[in-house]
C-alpha cells in the first residue's frame, strides 16, 4: 500500500496518475483540513473534496477545484440577496458541503463524515483528513491576519504575506487512521503540494513526524527554480524564512525524506535528488511521473 499526504492541486495530478498504476485500494490519502472553513452552513474541505472528486471521476480538471459542468445557481441567488459568498461554490458541491456540516452538527468526526461521503461518491481511495480538530491556517499581511481562504479566494494572494500561524495555537493530533495509515504503508509519498500551508499542517499534526520516520518516504519538489509550477508556494516559504526553492522544500522535510524527486529543468541543484519531468500537464504525463515515484518506492 501506498500512502500519500497531499494538498488540493499538485499531488492530485500525481495521484492521477497513482490511480492508473495501481488499484484504489492500495492508495490511502492523507489530505490537509488547514484550510476548510464554514460557508453558507455548509463545511468546506477544500483539499479533501478535490481528492474525493478526483477518485470519483468529478473533479473539475481545468481548475483544480470544484465539480466538472456544475452550475452556480444557489451561489447567484445568495449574492442577488446580499450575501457575498468569498469562495465560489457550484450547486452540486455545496450539496457535498452541506451533507458534510449537517452530519458534522450531528457529532460525526470529519474522517466519519468524509468516509460517509466518499462511500456515497463511489471512491475506492481511503481519503484521511489529517485531523478531526480543527487547525486552520492564517496568513499575517501588514492589513491584519486572514483566514488563509480570505487570503488566497477574497485577495488573491496579493496582500504580501509576514509569516503563517495557526489556529489554535497547538496542532492536534492526527487521527488514528492516518497514523495506521503511515504505519503500514510500503511506502509514504509526499506529492509536490505547498511545503508550508498544505504538507506543513500534516507534519505539524501529532504522530505524523515520529511516524515518517520509521516510513520510506518519497517527495516530489512542487518548484523549479525559485517558484513554485503555481500558486503561492514562493512568496508563503519566504514569508517562513525558508528559501523559495527545490533546495528550501528538502530542508524542511530534511529529517524523515529518503528519496527526493526535482524537475528535470530545475536549476537549483539539490545533492542526492532523483530528476525527473515533474510537469503534470495531461493526464498521461501525471502516469509517467507516478511510474517514476512508485519505482523509486520499490527499491
Ligand atoms: P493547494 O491546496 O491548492 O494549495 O494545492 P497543493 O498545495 O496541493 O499544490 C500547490 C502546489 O502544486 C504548488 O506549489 C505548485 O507548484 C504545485 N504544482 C502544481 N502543478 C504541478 C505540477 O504539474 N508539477 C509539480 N512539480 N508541481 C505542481
Amino acid at each position: 500500500m501506498i500512502t500519500v499526504l497531499s494538498g488540493g492541486t499538485g499531488t492530485p495530478k500525481l495521484l492521477r496518475g497513482l490511480r492508473q498504476r495501481l488499484s484504489d485500494r492500495d492508495l490511502a490519502v492523507v489530505v490537509n483540513t488547514g484550510e476548510d472553513c464554514w460557508v453558507t452552513g455548509g463545511h468546506l474541505s477544500p483539499d479533501v473534496d478535490t481528492v474525493l472528486y478526483l477518485c470519483a471521476g468529478l473533479l473539475n480538471e481545468q481548475t483544480w477545484w470544484g465539480i466538472a459542468e456544475d452550475t452556480f445557481a444557489c451561489h447567484e441567488a445568495l449574492r442577488s440577496l446580499g450575501e457575498e459568498e468569498v469562495v465560489r461554490i457550484g450547486d452540486r458541491d455545496r450539496a457535498v458541503q452541506l451533507l458534510r456540516g449537517e452530519l458534522l452538527r450531528r457529532g460525526m468526526t470529519l474522517t466519519g463524515a468524509t468516509d460517509l461521503i466518499a462511500a456515497r461518491l463511489g471512491v475506492g481511495v481511503r481519503v484521511l483528513p489529517m485531523a478531526d480538530e480543527p487547525y486552520a491556517t492564517h496568513v499575517l499581511t501588514d492589513e491584519g491576519r486572514l483566514h488563509f481562504q480570505e487570503w488566497w479566494v477574497r485577495y488573491r494572494g496579493g496582500i504580501s504575506p509576514r509569516g503563517i500561524v495557526w489556529e489554535p495555537v497547538a496542532p492536534p493530533p492526527a487521527t488514528s487512521e492516518v497514523l495506521a495509515a503511515l504505519r503500514e504503508a510500503d511506502a509514504v509519498v509526499i506529492g509536490p503540494s505547498n511545503p508550508v500551508t498544505s504538507i506543513g499542517p500534516i507534519l505539524a499534526c501529532g504522530g505524523v513526524r515520529e511516524a515518517l520516520r520509521d516510513a520510506f518516504v518519497v517527495a516530489v519538489s512542487p518548484f523549479i527554480g525559485d517558484a513554485p509550477v503555481s500558486g503561492p508556494a514562493g512568496a508563503l516559504m519566504a514569508a517562513c524564512g525558508f528559501e523559495p526553492t527545490s533546495r528550501g522544500v528538502l530542508s524542511l522535510y530534511a529529517e524523515f525524506c529518503d528519496v527526493f524527486v526535482q524537475d528535470v529543468r530545475d536549476p537549483v541543484a539539490v545533492p542526492g535528488a532523483v530528476r525527473a519531468d515533474t510537469l503534470m500537464t495531461d493526464a498521461a504525463r501525471s502516469e509517467v511521473l507516478a511510474e517514476v515515484v512508485l519505482d523509486l518506492a520499490r527499491r
